[in-house]
This record gives structure tokens, C-alpha cells and sequence, in this order.
């Protein structure tokens, strides 16, 4: 296959390019860098099959030759990084996702949208189902990223149903792993960091809040599966009239959640964080962010039942593996 993978020089997009290339596919990396890094491409670099292209894909997006998939991965995605980037983040969620159906369209290609768990908000109910529809402020600082989302999703849907592109959403929840930035501004990051510098792991509000992390090889093994399962009815199949969307029993082209259904508390995080680099580490209360949500755990039937999809690698596993990559980013 050939590949449009936007924001494949960021945490995840990386990832998906180097899993991409493995599999014997050529890829195209698009990215505008300013929350993805050369260094995460930087071994891809010169392989026959990669192609970088720094380019904002909220601008006329134009590949040549065929493509046979569009992966629309390009977005600030850490809190820290959307509150800096509010407009970009709105931009790249609405512009970018358009441009990036628009590629698919004319290249009659294969769509998936990366979009979050964020689409639920403040979850009033857990764990997460797809067909829960969320608890969302749109005009607090995190609405930019969950609104963009949410908006991103409305489009692919749209392009599915109307113009019959072969669209997959997959809603991420909360990854950790290599290719993080170390001022990421995420959680597990940001205590590994702090903690591999002796610096005290700042945990927001009294860390009660629960979050469910999925380490990113699990992550990029489910989402590869989303975008190479095979097609499921077409949008004319599933609808009677364009108008009156029927509701089918799920299919591949519906949201599907791709995460690891343990949920921890930050608290709980920050202590197995401590066990793992060191006891004696302080821990830091700050506030609590605007909007935070209380409580995130992904119900990953659908991916179970679709995709015969689930996490394989522990916290504990993962962790390590994440605290090596730091520890020699670091040195
Ligand atoms: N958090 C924290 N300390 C940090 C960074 C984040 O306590 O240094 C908290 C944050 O308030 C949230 C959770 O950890 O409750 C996960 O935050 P993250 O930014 O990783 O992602 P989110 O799930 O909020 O998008």
C-alpha cells in the first residue's frame, strides 16, 4: 500500500510510520513540526519506502501518484500543547481533517482518523462505550482539542455517508511509551522525567482523578488492524435515505476505542512511577487543570469484537520499558 500518514513525525504518527515500513508498505510523512520532531523520523530517513514532507495539512494537500490510505494523525495532543496552540489545534482538527478526506476522496483511499477519548469530556458515564456521547464544555481551554475532534468525526462520517469513502475513526485514549518529548506535558511522562531528574512528581489537584493507560505498541498494533480490516457495508447499504442515518449493528466504519482498560488513579501512577525509579522521590500537589475529567476507562468491546483486538503489555512491563527510553534520551 501507499500511505499518507499527517503528523507521522509525532508521538503516534511515528510509531504508525515505522510499523507501516515493516510491513513492507510505503509511507509519506507529512508533518509541520511544531509538536512532532525530526527525531522520531530521523532512522526512517533515506529508506527507500519513506518520504518526508514538512507542510501544514490544513493547506491544499496535494500527493502525486495513487494512494490507497490517508491517516489523519497530525494534531497538538497534550493538554500543555493545545492550551499553546489553541487555534492550530481547532485548525488542523477542522481544516486538516478536511483536506485529509479530500486527499482519500480523490485518491479513492482508505480514510482513519486518529481521534481521542476526549470526545467524551467529563464522562458522566464509565467505563466509555463508542455510543456514549460525552459531557463536553466546548468553551473551556481543553474544548479547542475535544471540540476539533469532535468536529473532526462529524466530517469523516459525513464523507463516509456522502461521498462513500471508506472511513475508520479509532478514539484513542491515553498512551504513553517511546517518542514522547520529555516536556510533553503529559502525565506518565512528565513523572518519568521528573523523576529520573530527582525532581518531586507534580501531581494535579489530590490526584484522585483516574486515567487508563495503554502502552503504544499495543496501540499501533490495534489501530493497524482498524485500517487493514476489511471494508464493512457501504454507506448506502447502511442508510435508506442520506438523510435518516439507520443504526446498524457496529462496523468498522463507526468510532472504535483503542486503549487499556486498567484505570489507575494519578496518585497510583505517580506511586508505581516512584517504585520503579525511586521510593525517596518527593511528591508535588498543583492544581488542578481547567476541566480535567474525573474518571477515563475505555470499554474496548467493539475493538475485542471487530478487530479481536486487546492490550498485551502490562503497566509494570511498560513502564520500564518507557523509563529506558527516557533514561537514555536523558544521559
Ligand atoms: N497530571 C498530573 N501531573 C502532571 C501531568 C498531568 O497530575 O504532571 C494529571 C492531569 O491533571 C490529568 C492526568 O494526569 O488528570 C492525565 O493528564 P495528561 O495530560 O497525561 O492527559 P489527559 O488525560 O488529561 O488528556
Amino acid at each position: 500500500m501507499r500511505v499518507v500518514i499527517t503528523g507521522g513525525a509525532g508521538f503516534l504518527g511515528s510509531h504508525l510510520c515505522q510499523r507501516l515500513i515493516g510491513l513492507e508498505h510505503e509511507v509519506t510523512c507529512i508533518d509541520n513540526l511544531i509538536t512532532g520532531s525530526m527525531d522520531n523520523v530521523a532512522h526512517l530517513m533515506g529508506h527507500e519506502r519513506f518520504t518526508f514532507v514538512k507542510y501544514n495539512v490544513c493547506d491544499y494537500l496535494h500527493v502525486a501518484g495513487p494512494l490507497d490510505a490517508v491517516m489523519h494523525f497530525a494534531s497538538p495532543a497534550s493538554p500543555q500543547d493545545y492550551l499553546e496552540f489553541p487555534i492550530a489545534t481547532l485548525k488542523v482538527g477542522a481544516l486538516g481533517t478536511h483536506k485529509a478526506l479530500g486527499l482519500a476522496k480523490a485518491k479513492n483511499a482508505r480514510f482513519l482518523l486518529a481521534s481521542t477519548s476526549e470526545v467524551y469530556g467529563d464522562p458522566l458515564v464509565s467505563p466509555q462505550p463508542e455510543d456514549y456521547w460525552g459531557n463536553v464544555n466546548p468553551i473551556s481551554p481543553r474544548g479547542v482539542y475535544d471540540e476539533a475532534k469532535r468536529f473532526a468525526e462529524a466530517m469523516t462520517m459525513a464523507y463516509h455517508r456522502y461521498h462513500g469513502v471508506d472511513t475508520r475513526i479509532v478514539r484513542i485514549f491515553n498512551t504513553y511509551g517511546p517518542a514522547m518529548r520529555p516536556k510533553d506535558g503529559r502525565v506518565v511522562s512528565n513523572f518519568i522525567v521528573q523523576a529520573l531528574s530527582g525532581e518531586p512528581l507534580t501531581v494535579y489537584g489530590d490526584g484522585s482523578q483516574t486515567r487508563s493507560f495503554c502502552y503504544v505498541d499495543d496501540l499501533v498494533e490495534g489501530i493497524t488492524r482498524l485500517l487493514l480490516a476489511p471494508s464493512g457495508k457501504t454507506h448506502e447499504e447502511r442508510t435508506d435515505r442520506a438523510f435518516i442515518y439507520q443504526r446498524s449493528a457496529p462496523s468498522v466504519h463507526d468510532p472504535t476505542n483503542i486503549g487499556n482498560p486498567q484505570e489507575l488513579s494519578v496518585l497510583e501512577i505517580a506511586r508505581k512511577v516512584q517504585a520503579l525509579i525511586g521510593t525517596e522521590i518527593p511528591i508535588e500537589f498543583k492544581p488542578l487543570p481547567a476541566d480535567d475529567p474525573k474518571v477515563r476507562r475505555p470499554d474496548i468491546t467493539r475493538a475485542r469484537t471487530l478487530l479481536d483486538w486487546e492490550p498485551k503489555v502490562g503497566l509494570e512491563e511498560g513502564l520500564g520499558r518507557t523509563i529506558e527510553y527516557f533514561r537514555k534520551r536523558l544521559l
